[in-house]
């Protein structure tokens, strides 16, 4: 793989991120683990770490500032409040510098080992390697929902979401830069980096259960996050209006013929007055659900544009010898 690192040392960067919210109980373990996993990878890269701590109500915080007192590797960042677990992992991407980002959880349900794993394949030339959950330990509601969403999602949305993934990841600095340039404020990283491109693949993993504490993602919050998913990746709930137009405008046409035909052929059963109201109602009601249709359409293409989304990404830009020194990409 071609370095174009400027440092004069030339060697690589590997960061990690970790969300922090409420995990006082695994900070500790989580970085004794982390440390001696990433000893395997220092002769080769300078490893560092953020942790972006989002407004934790225990003592979270005192604990990252110990971690870092102690390794001057340590990043912290405090937010100023909850923002949720989406929004810590992107204020981690935006203080990142570093060839390459592990994303990961820090209740050790995501295995520190695995990580070596990903960075593997990223020095086989991926760009984007996420771990792939053989198993997973939680309830058997949280992964029965969780494998409806995907399912759902993958039909639904525009993406190819690889199944059992979560935000466990690595990262390119690449793709790292281009995430920056997505701001939408509802985020579903996971399928923003697979919107991204680039040459992506996974590892398998068993996925570990929560070492101390309690999960910061209660169903309420796993709705949003699911809505956040569907609505930022498909118009499909948008065009079921139309669709019901449409269907409600074939039953009314099979409505209208019936009672055209009552009138017609059997006058004296029909009220006066009946088939006219019948025959107006059954023709608004298609035409109004068909035209919150179209206003259906035109949302959808005015909730897209206001995303701001970038729109394409680049990989690399070879310029000749008459053009510019440098693009402006
Ligand atoms: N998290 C966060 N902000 C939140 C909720 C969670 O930063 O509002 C972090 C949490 O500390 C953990 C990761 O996001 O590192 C995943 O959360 P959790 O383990 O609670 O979710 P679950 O594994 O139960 O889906
Ligand atoms: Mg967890």
């Amino acid at each position: 793989m071609v370095t174009d690192d400027p440092r004069a040392d030339g060697r690589r960067t590997i960061t990690y991120v970790f969300p922090i919210y409420n995990e006082a109980g695994n900070i500790d373990l989580l970085h004794r683990t982390v440390t001696e996993v990433t000893n395997a990878l220092t002769d080769r890269y300078d490893v560092t770490f953020i942790y972006v701590d989002d407004g934790s109500k225990d003592d979270s915080l005192a604990h990252l500032h110990a971690v870092a007192d102690a390794d001057p590797r340590v990043t912290v960042i405090e937010l100023a409040r909850n923002f949720g677990h989406q929004m810590a992992v992107t204020a981690g991407l935006d203080a990142a510098d570093a060839d390459a980002v592990i994303i990961m959880d820090s209740d050790m349900q995501d295995p520190p080992r695995v990580s070596l794993e990903l960075v593997e394949k990223w020095e086989q030339g991926y760009e984007v390697v996420y771990a792939q959950r053989r198993s997973r330990q939680d309830s058997p509601f949280k992964k029965f929902t969780a494998s409806a969403f995907y399912w759902f999602l993958r039909k639904v949305a525009s993406i190819d979401i690889p199944p059992n993934t979560g935000d466990f990841r690595l990262v390119d600095r690449k793709v790292v830069d281009e995430l920056r340039r997505f701001r939408e404020r509802d985020r579903f990283l996971r399928g923003l980096v697979s919107s991204i491109g680039f040459r992506q693949t996974g590892v398998l993993f068993d996925r570990d259960e929560r070492h101390a504490g309690v999960t910061g993602y209660p169903l309420s919050k796993m709705l949003r996050f699911a809505a956040d998913g569907i609505l930022g990746f498909s118009v499909a709930p948008l065009r079921l209006i139309s669709r019901m137009g449409y269907l409600i405008s074939f039953l009314s046409f099979l409505g209208i013929l019936y009672v055209a035909g009552v009138k017609l052929f059997a006058p004296e059963t029909a009220v006066p007055g009946w088939a006219f109201i019948t025959v107006g109602m059954f023709f608004l009601g298609g035409i109004q659900i068909s035209m919150l249709g179209v206003l259906g359409s035109y949302i959808g293409r005015t909730y897209a544009q206001s995303q701001g989304r970038p729109l394409y990404t680049v990989n690399s830009v070879r310029t000749g010898l008459r053009g510019p020194a440098r693009t402006r990409l």
